[in-house]
């Protein structure tokens, strides 16, 4: 059965954080023990020179025994006459003497075929006198070198010693015989009973002689061949005593003299720290074993720093891990609103194109009704006075002919004046263009277009407007801003009666104020902060589209100005401020529009 992905992957890590885990504990563990046990080795080297110290001083004390004694002129008297009773039992108590007085086991003297002619033991039962030692390597390496030493566990006393021999020669340098110290070294070894570790000196054959580990002493640390085992039984070294193996495993290598090692002991199995230290003169080596037991207490803490270690380190993984999935989540987000919002801008901006087009479309329309009615009246009144004009020419009436012709110009003039207005209309206004305008001229101008809904509608317009107000700007704009306020105004008063405008300005510090007031009943509190937003209307589908006011709020700010809504008692004020231009005109002429005709109401009822 296959597990699903993320499960899978969860399980995946969470087994590989254990197996780090375990394998940096291991690892810490074994590194902090090999540490320990290099340690431990170092400590016991210095502690294995001590006790080789000990033993050198102590055999270097004895060695100089028989040498001082073979230059006695008794020794090699009774060795020339060996017979001589009275003189071999002088020497016996000689012996006696000098042996006790060093402090060696035994002091003896062997003649050239090894048999003891005296010995500082000559009183008690085990006394050497009269045996023979000719078998002993010591006594042979004494006449072949002049000295020898060996320990080995003694044929007559059944007490290990070691024994140090120094051949006797007479006057002519030939070998008379051989002096013999005996050193037991039980005292010595007893001294190491107490100390920490196992202790072993083994000799050259890898026996062990002395130990403070006493089940352990004469077993051998190497297999022992067969003739080794027939020349030692033939030397008589260890007497009777059972040579037995102790084997011993290496576990590992520390450094040249120290290894891990378990020993296959008469108290079971054991790992031990092992080390050696050689002492050449004897041919001896000297081992020290230590249990492993306090290196465990310094590796257990290795162990648990080490899991904590990895632990904190896995966790910061994990952190960091997370946190760029965060981050790479995030930043997915970010890009998709990006897109989605460049979407949406992109779905608004057609939508607002089309909407624009729309309301272009919706103006064109109402402005081709406003000029079909506003052309066809002066033309309907043309043709009739056409055909008077006519009738009176037949009737021979010039006078009233010339009369009919001035009302005929009147209607033309009034046709020009509407179409020079369309014309400015539909003038492109270059942006930025900037000319001094009499706000009066330009309300009177947007008026003009409107007449015929004003009339239609019989609205009672009220104009309170100071001629010398004047600002900067482009009157085609200005216009359209007033034409938008004054039919908003228009339609709100469509179902009042009577229908009353009052457009008023004023000055106000720096600026001028204009303000159309109507009487349509103003607008609801909640909406005045939304009116200027664009597409906000309150008309039905198909009459409003929101824009007017946003349009021209735009064009008064671009003026410079601002566009303010608000109520009065009766209806809704919009209020239009707008720099004042400042100082006299440069060229001495009228400001644009200064000669045109107010709007009134008599011109409205034509
Ligand atoms: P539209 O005229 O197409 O609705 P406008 O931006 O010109 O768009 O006007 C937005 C809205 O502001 C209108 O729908 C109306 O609710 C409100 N409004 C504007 N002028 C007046 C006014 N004089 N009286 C009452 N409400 C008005």
């Amino acid at each position: 059965m296959s597990l699903p992905p993320i499960r899978a992957r969860v399980v995946l890590i969470a087994a590989l954080i254990v197996a780090g885990l375990v394998l940096s504990m291991v690892w810490a563990g074994r590194i902090a023990e090999r540490h320990a046990w290099v340690e431990r080795g170092q400590e016991a080297r210095g502690q294995l020179e001590l006790y080789a110290q000990a033993i050198h001083t102590l055999v270097e004390r004895f060695r100089s025994v028989p040498a001082l004694l073979a230059l006695d002129s008794d020794i090699r008297e009774l060795l020339r006459s060996p017979d001589d009773g009275t003189l071999r039992q002088r020497l016996n108590e000689r012996l006696e003497q000098q042996n006790h007085a060093a402090g060696s086991a035994v002091l003896y003297l062997l003649d050239r075929q090894g048999n003891t002619l005296a010995a500082s033991n000559w009183r008690e039962w085990s006394s050497f006198v009269g045996n023979n030692y000719g078998f002993r390597p010591y006594f042979r390496d004494a006449l072949a070198d002049g000295a020898g030493r060996y320990f080995a566990v003694g044929v007559t006393t059944g007490i290990p010693g070691y024994f140090l021999s120094q051949v006797v020669h007479d006057e002519a340098g030939r070998p008379l015989g051989v002096l013999v110290v005996k050193l037991e070294l039980e005292a010595l070894q007893r001294e190491w009973v107490g100390q920490a570790g196992t202790l072993l000196v083994a000799d050259s054959l890898d026996i062990v002689i002395l130990t403070n580990r006493p089940a352990w002493r004469f077993r051998y640390l190497q297999p022992l061949s067969d003739a080794t085992r027939e020349r030692l039984v033939a030397a008589r070294r260890y007497a009777e005593q059972n040579l037995r193996p102790l084997p011993s495993q290496r576990l590992e290598r520390l450094d040249e003299y120290s290894e891990r090692v378990r020993v296959d002991g008469p108290d079971g199995h054991r790992d031990y720290l092992w080390q050696r230290l050689s002492l050449p003169e004897e041919g001896w080596t000297l081992h020290l074993l230590q249990e492993p037991q306090a290196v465990a207490d310094g590796v257990r803490g290795y162990r648990l720093g080490a899991a904590g270690v990895w632990m904190t380190l896995v966790f910061l993984l994990l952190f960091l891990a997370q946190r760029r999935k965060t981050r790479q989540i995030e930043r997915r987000n970010r890009s998709e609103l990006e897109r989605l919002v460049q979407a949406r801008t992109e779905q608004l901006r057609t939508a607002q194109e089309e909407l624009v087009h729309a309301a272009k479309m919706a103006a064109l329309g109402q402005m081709s009704a406003a000029l079909a009615h506003e052309i066809n009246q002066p033309l309907t009144a043309l043709r009739m006075q056409v055909g008077s004009l006519r009738l009176l020419l037949d009737n021979d009436r010039p006078d009233d002919v010339r009369q009919g012709l001035a009302s005929v110009e009147g209607l033309i003039e009034r046709m020009a004046a509407l179409t020079g207005h369309l014309k400015t209309f539909a003038r492109k206004s270059p942006a930025g263009l900037s000319e001094r305008l009499s706000l009066a001229h330009v309300v009177d101008q947007a008026l003009q277009l409107l007449a015929p809904r004003i009339r239609n509608e019989q609205v009672a317009v009220e104009l309170a407007l100071t001629p010398e107000a004047e600002v900067n700007g482009d009157a085609i704009r200005l216009e359209q801003v007033l034409i938008n306020l004054l039919h908003n105004a228009l339609d709100a008063m469509a179902d009042r009666e009577p229908r009353r405008l009052r457009i008023r300005s004023r000055r106000a510090g720096r600026d001028w104020l204009l303000s159309i007031a109507d009487n349509g009943g103003g607008i609801a509190p909640e909406h005045l902060d939304q009116v200027f937003e664009p597409f906000f209307t309150t008309k039905p589908v198909g009459h409003g589209l929101g824009l007017g006011l946003a349009v021209s709020y735009g064009i008064v700010h671009d003026l410079g100005g601002s566009l303010e809504a608000g109520n009065d008692a009766q209806g809704a004020v919009f209020t239009l401020r707008l720099p004042a231009v400042r100082g006299p005109r440069a060229d001495g002429q009228q400001p644009a529009g200064q000669h045109a005709r107010h709007f009134d109401t008599s011109q409205q009822e034509q």
